[in-house]
């Protein structure tokens, strides 16, 4: 199973949780926003997650503490807390 971290750059100020929560998916910039490792980017601010780190994006999804996150997984989004 796979799915898809998008990252809401008008709402995220880069303070690395997700980084944490991510890590081997998400390295920081050097401004401290997260990025893609390996070029797991489908696109600008979408990251391609898989297996055993879809928990872990679930996680950041509801721990962003700005709503910046959310998660496309093939039988639904699961949408920040707002
Ligand atoms: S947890 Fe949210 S606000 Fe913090 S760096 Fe990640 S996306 Fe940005």
């Amino acid at each position: 199973m796979s799915a898809e971290l998008n990252i809401d750059w008008t709402r995220c100020q880069g303070r690395g949780l997700c980084i944490e929560l991510l890590t081997g998916v998400l390295d920081s910039d050097p401004w401290g926003y997260p990025l893609a490792l390996d070029g797991r980017a489908a696109g600008h601010g979408r990251v391609h997650v898989v297996g055993d780190h879809l928990e872990a994006a679930r996680e950041a999804v509801k721990m962003c503490p700005l709503s910046a996150l959310s998660l496309q997984e093939e039988a639904g989004a699961l949408e920040g807390r707002r």
